[in-house]
């Protein structure tokens, strides 16, 4: 495992204060600067792509397509085109009011929030430490960058670079684990942007809450696939496997277990046995087409939940000594299974026969809101009822995965899933503060004579 040079827990109080000094210099603020620190994070991206793919590799065994396609290219251009929509982001807004109320202006200036801390997790570990990180540059914020220890190439990479790239003065890399990031917490900041589990988003809530420091949480949790009985099994099961076997399922939005009429339950899983035969011929554990689990721990907590379901493991299972887990599917599993208790984040697809798409909506709909919610169907009132009767941060048809190429798209949790939304302009606007004003003209004072004391009956009236 790669070494991770965990940043001296004394300095973070100074990072902290220079940050500071910076943001209240106004330094941040020109649009002009931003545009080239955007333009410094993309180059930043492009000229080391292949140390990026490298050192994700060594975290991840991800396969370099997939580094290049889910984080190095998206964010070189995700830059570049937030450094094009800067100027018209940032423009106040001059609102629409009664004719009585043009004379005041009232407009929506778009103000940094300040200073901010952004921590992230070891899945994409580029994409999800610097996503945020172009918002808040785009916003006019400064900003820590707390990338996961767990994906330690990636981060001493990130802190060895960053300083060569960006304004050090204004985007700070803090490495480390629970004690550096449990030191950061002490402090206000202007906004934390946290992507990451549950449990430990409770603790950074706490945290906030004594600054009163707003928060986005970017979570997880299980996105159920929902296949209508009349939809083409074949294209479904190529396409949710595909959404699976991505970075061996350890994808936030990976489908995380999929409800299907119980009659065409084992069509299903025919159709899966034969697009996984196509996409590893070889087999997936030989394949580069297919990552590795993150660690030890993982792999160990992955086989532990296959080794307790009371579904019938109906292809995959296998492992090897490089924390490898092949594609796993798994039929007939009921509720209270082991794969049902969480989200799995690895390459298990538990299938859960339903009777039809009514006990489907149900099952999905008593249950935590999920980041997503996949449905395969043609029928618009199909389409109706799931987005009338359940609830999600994303809803995608006939798909999954696809949705995260979409850069207009917000993308955001819902309750047990997180708050808070992000990409291009959703993340410019997560560190944006709307400051509402009007400027009341001299010439306005007559029409406000009837608000001043003492309160008369024929003002009372008027
Ligand atoms: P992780 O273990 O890398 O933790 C994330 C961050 O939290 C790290 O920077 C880590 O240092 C910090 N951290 C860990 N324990 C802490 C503690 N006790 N106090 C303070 N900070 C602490 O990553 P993870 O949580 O295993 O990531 C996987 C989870 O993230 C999954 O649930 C996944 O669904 C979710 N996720 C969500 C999104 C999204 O955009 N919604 C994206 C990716 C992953």
């Amino acid at each position: 495992m790669a070494q991770l040079q965990h940043t001296a827990i004394g300095e973070i109080p100074v990072i902290r204060e220079t940050l500071y000094h910076t943001f209240r210099a106004g330094k941040t603020r020109p649009l002009e600067w931003r545009r080239q620190q955007l333009y410094q994070l993309a180059r930043m991206a492009q000229e080391n792509s292949d140390a990026f793919v490298e050192a994700i590799g060594k975290d991840l065994g991800k396969p370099p397509m997939e580094t290049w396609v889910g984080e190095v290219g998206g964010l070189i251009d995700r830059c570049l085109q937030c450094a094009t929509s800067l100027e018209d982001w940032s423009k106040p807004e001059v609102i629409d009011v009664p004719d009585w109320q043009k004379p005041w202006q009232p407009t929506i200036y778009k103000a940094p929030k300040g200073v901010v801390l952004i921590i992230a997790p070891w899945n994409y570990p580029m994409i999800l430490s610097l996503q945020p990180l172009y918002g808040a540059i785009s916003a006019g914020c400064c900003a820590v960058v707390k990338p996961s220890e767990v994906s330690p190439a990636y981060s001493q990479l990130l802190a060895d670079l960053m300083p060569k790239y960006l304004d050090g003065d204004a985007y700070r890399v803090v490495n480390g684990g629970v004690e550096e990031t449990t030191e950061l917490l002490k402090y206000p900041w202007d906004h934390i942007f946290y992507t990451g589990n549950g449990r430990v988003a409770r603790i950074i809530a706490t945290a906030a809450a004594k600054h009163l420091t707003p928060c986005s949480f970017e979570l997880g949790g299980k996105s159920p696939v929902i296949i209508d009985s009349e939809y083409d099994v074949k294209l479904a099961a190529k396409r949710v496997l595909f959404g699976k076997c991505t970075n061996a399922g350890q994808i936030c939005v990976a489908p995380d277990y999929v409800l299907i009429p119980a009659d065409r339950q084992d069509e299903f899983i025919a159709a899966l046995k034969e697009h996984h035969e196509s996409f590893f011929p070889e087999g997936p554990l030989k394949s580069p087409s297919y990552g590795r689990i993150v660690n030890g721990m993982h792999h160990a907590r992955l086989t532990g939940l296959l080794k307790r379901t009371q579904g019938k493991i109906v292809l995959g299972g296998q492992v090897d000594d490089k924390n490898g887990l092949a594609p796993t599917i798994v039929k007939d599993v009921k509720e209270g299974d082991s794969l049902l208790e969480g989200e799995l984040f690895g390459p298990i697809l538990p299938i859960v026969p339903v009777k039809d798409l009514a006990e489907a909506i149900t099952y999905v709909s008593e249950r935590d809101h999920p980041l997503v919610l996949y449905a395969f169907t043609e029928n618009p009132q199909v389409k109706q009822q799931l987005l009338d009767n359940t609830r999600s941060g994303n809803i995608v048809f006939n798909d999954t995965f696809q949705q995260l190429a979409v850069n207009e798209l917000p993308f955001s949790g819902v309750g047990e899933s997180g708050y808070g939304y992000q990409v291009m302009k959703y993340s410019y606007e997560g560190f944006t503060h709307a400051r509402g004003s009007i400027d009341m003209p001299k010439e306005a004072e007559p029409h406000l004579e009837g608000r001043y004391a003492p309160y008369t009956d024929d003002k009372f009236k008027a």
